[in-house]
């Protein structure tokens, strides 16, 4: 798909054989060529001295025949002319018993008379005195040609002629037309005029190609034709080339067969690597790389004002991971995968970041479509998770960019940095979430990342400071009953930072386990000291973050610290969120029953603020719940609210735990929860978060406090 650059390498690397194949190839064929040729001149020079030895035949029988002659002339020597007369009879005798050679005598040779062509050679006889009596000369020669060429060693194969040094026939091993050899004579008296000795355009025997070799007889001026039919000697290599052509075709078969087989392996094997390398191996989908280089080339030449990038995130799903397990992670994030990819349009496109983030790139018509889409997404999730009978404790936030024009030459990378920018900035936020980037949430993440390196090292430094809220029991005189510790960050920098600017980072990389642990260690140092001092017992409540309570050693850990510094039984309040309804209610709850052994009272704080369900009461052995500040704000609906409220501090009352009102500002309020049952309360109505020494001081100097609306001026040392 996207693997231009691989394939290139693949393509590179599958050259290589098929390069050897034809360095392999080249070579056979150029060791074929060579053997023709070498075969060639090998048949040429075995033409050659085929017709040398025909040459030699042919001489020979001359001579043979002359020789008879001569010997049959030396026979009529001495003759007288009376008997001379009868040499026509007797030669006429001697032809009758001869075979082959027909012998015949003139007294004189008249070359006008006889056939030249036909008396090829003849031979003198003298008589008496030396007187030449006439000729012996054999008749019929070519006939006597033919029949002593007819012997020759190729006469089954190939063609011998004799021609004059005119390139006329005079005798010629078949009997072919006359006109046939009519029709070579100028090629054969230019061959005999330039000295050719060679040629294979003759044509001679049909259907062959053929070789000619043509040499002087050295008789008479008379040359030897030898035609030989090239099949018969280049039977002998074509059967080699053959050979080497079949193993040249077999072994390049086998060689693509083989090279298929490869290429196929190899092209598999890099299908495979690139989906490794684009896809994302749990949802299946595109994962970053592969994401970022699409959006890249949509992007290039599309109308960014018609294009978003989203970035989006399950909320808490690390507590998901621990608490219900990875299998349960994963079939959320695949499940969400499957519903991203639904609602992913044409040009748009998404993938897993890592862990728990998705991103995409959306092109929309009209900017409310996103928002649409992200509640369909919720909706379709919490359909899905209904089908599957699981509880709903899943929800998504969702960060948007919207790209403008002048964003042609940001990154990509920059691009889904401001989404995600957006995502973080609302995640903190309850429920589902959805924001849109502003200049707003870049200066946060600016300071957050500031912060957060100021943070290393700030446990060391002392510069978290134990702030303690009192806690007012309003069912007994409005008496100082207990203070929840409440951290605050001395920055040397930015001065006094509450913990909801710093908590929620710290929860990221677990710093704020060791801050926890710091605040509980010295608030138990103040509790100890204080209580041995003899004053009055109180309850002492600490937050805990609800990553802390994961770890193996935290009922130990707390325990121990308990115990080094002598704290009674009933007096330490532990303050889980209420993000603990994620876990399983069992071992929530063993974790309290062994909290309970070690004498901790345990408190589900912020009830109400975002995942609370009435059931949580009824499941979890906790020993007070603390009604979150959002029940308190100004609701437009009063006598509604208050039936709730009272309603749940009646049941949990019923359930024996004790009620906390937490953020109340309001004077009529406290009035309302007094009547509704309600035990304690903690709010700016009775007194602010305080320095550690000023509530001990408060301690020391009241008993109990008076609700005051104007909350600002309760005392002198609480924060603005
Ligand atoms: P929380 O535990 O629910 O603490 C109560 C918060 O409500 C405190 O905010 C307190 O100042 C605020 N509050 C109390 N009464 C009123 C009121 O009448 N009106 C208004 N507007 N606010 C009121 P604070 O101190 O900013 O703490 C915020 C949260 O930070 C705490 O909520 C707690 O969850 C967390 N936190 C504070 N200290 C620690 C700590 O040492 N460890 C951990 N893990 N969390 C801490
Ligand atoms: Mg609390
Ligand atoms: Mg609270």
């Amino acid at each position: 798909m996207h693997a231009k650059d691989e394939n290139r390498v693949g393509k590179f690397d599958m050259a290589i054989p098929v390069l050897l194949w034809l360095f392999l190839i080249i070579c056979c064929i150029i060791f074929l060529i060579y053997r023709i040729q070498k075969n060639t001149k090998e048949n040429n020079d075995y033409y050659y001295s085929a017709a040398k030895q025909n040459q030699f035949t042919v001489k020979s029988k001359i001579e043979g025949d002359i020789q008879l002659l001569k010997v049959i002339a030396a026979g009529f020597s001495g003759m007288d002319s009376d008997h001379a007369r009868q040499l026509p009879e007797i030669i006429g005798r001697m032809n009758l018993s001869m075979k082959g050679m027909k012998i015949k005598y003139s007294e004189k040779l008249d070359w006008s008379r006889l056939d030249r062509e036909a008396s090829y050679f003849d031979v003198l006889i003298r008589g008496k005195n030396n007187q030449p009596l006439g000729y012996l000369y054999t008749g019929d020669a070519e006939n006597l040609m033919n029949q002593f060429m007819n012997t020759q060693t190729l006469a089954g194969a190939g063609i011998c002629a004799v021609f004059d040094n005119r390139g006329s026939l005079v005798a010629a091993s078949d009997d072919r037309d006359a006109a046939d050899w009519n029709n070579i004579r100028n090629e054969i008296y230019n061959m005999i005029t330039s000295n050719q000795k060679t040629s294979s355009k003759l044509n001679l025997i049909e259907n062959e190609r053929e070789f000619a070799v043509l040499i002087p007889l050295e008789y008479n001026d008379w040359y030897l034709l030898n035609v030989f039919p090239e099949s018969g000697l280049k039977g002998r290599y074509m059967e080699t080339a053959v050979g080497i052509g079949i193993m040249i075709l077999i072994s390049s078969g086998l060689f693509f067969a083989f090279f298929y087989k490869q290429y196929r392996t190899i092209t598999a094997n890099q299908k495979t690597l690139v989906n490794i390398a684009y896809t994302d191996s749990l949802t299946r989908s595109r994962n970053f790389h592969a994401f970022k280089k699409e959006a890249e080339r949509i992007l290039r030449t599309a109308d960014l004002k018609s294009y978003a990038v989203w970035y989006c995130d399950i909320k808490k799903f690390k507590f998901i991971n621990d608490v219900l397990g990875y299998e349960e992670g994963d079939r959320i994030l695949i499940e969400i995968a499957g519903l991203l990819q639904k609602c992913s349009g044409q040009n748009s496109l998404f993938c897993r970041v890592s862990a728990d983030n998705f991103v995409g790139l959306y092109q929309y018509e009209s900017r409310m479509e996103l928002k649409n889409c992200f509640q369909k997404l919720i909706e379709d999730f919490r359909l899905k998770e209904l089908s599957y009978n699981k509880r709903i404790a899943t929800e998504l936030c969702m960060g948007v960019y919207f790209l403008e024009e002048e964003d042609r030459n940001v990154s990509i990378d920059t691009i889904v940095n401001r989404a995600n920018i957006a995502q973080k900035y609302i995640k903190n936020l309850p429920g589902n979430q959805f924001g849109i980037y502003n200049k707003e949430m870049w200066d946060k993440v600016v300071d957050e990342s500031e912060m957060e390196s100021e943070m290393e090292g700030a446990i060391e430094r002392q510069e978290f400071r134990i702030f303690i809220q009192p806690k007012v029991s309003i069912q007994m005189n409005n008496e100082i009953v207990g203070g929840e510790v409440l951290v605050r960050w001395e920055n040397p920098r930015k001065g006094t930072i509450l913990p909801g600017q710093f908590i929620p980072i710290m929860e990221r990389d677990e710093k704020i386990i060791m801050l926890d642990r710091y605040m509980f260690e010295r608030s138990c140092q103040w509790f100890h000291r204080y209580l041995k001092s003899g004053s009055k017992p109180i309850n002492l409540a600490v937050n805990v973050s609800k990553v802390g309570i994961l770890r193996d050693d935290f009922v130990d850990y707390y325990g121990s610290i308990k115990e080094k510094y002598e704290i009674p039984d009933g007096l330490l309040e532990l303050e889980f969120t209420e993000t603990v309804m994620l876990t399983d209610d069992s071992v929530f709850n063993s974790l309290v029953a062994r909290l309970h052994e070690k004498g901790f009272i345990c408190s589900l704080d912020d009830f109400g603020a975002g995942y609370s369900s009435l059931n949580l009461l009824k499941n979890l052995s906790i020993d007070i719940v603390k009604l979150d500040i959002m029940f308190f704000r100004k609701s437009s609906d009063i006598r509604r609210e208050r039936i709730v409220i009272s309603n749940i501090i009646h049941m949990a009352k019923e359930l024996h735990i004790k009620a906390i009102a937490e953020g109340v500002e309001f004077t009529e309020t406290v009035d309302f929860l007094k009547s509704a049952g309600c035990d304690i309360i903690q709010g700016y109505v009775f007194a602010r978060p305080m320095p550690l020494e000023d509530f001990e001081r408060l301690l020391g100097e009241t008993v109990s406090l008076a609700p005051k609306d104007d909350n600002k001026v309760v005392n002198i040392c609480t924060e603005k």
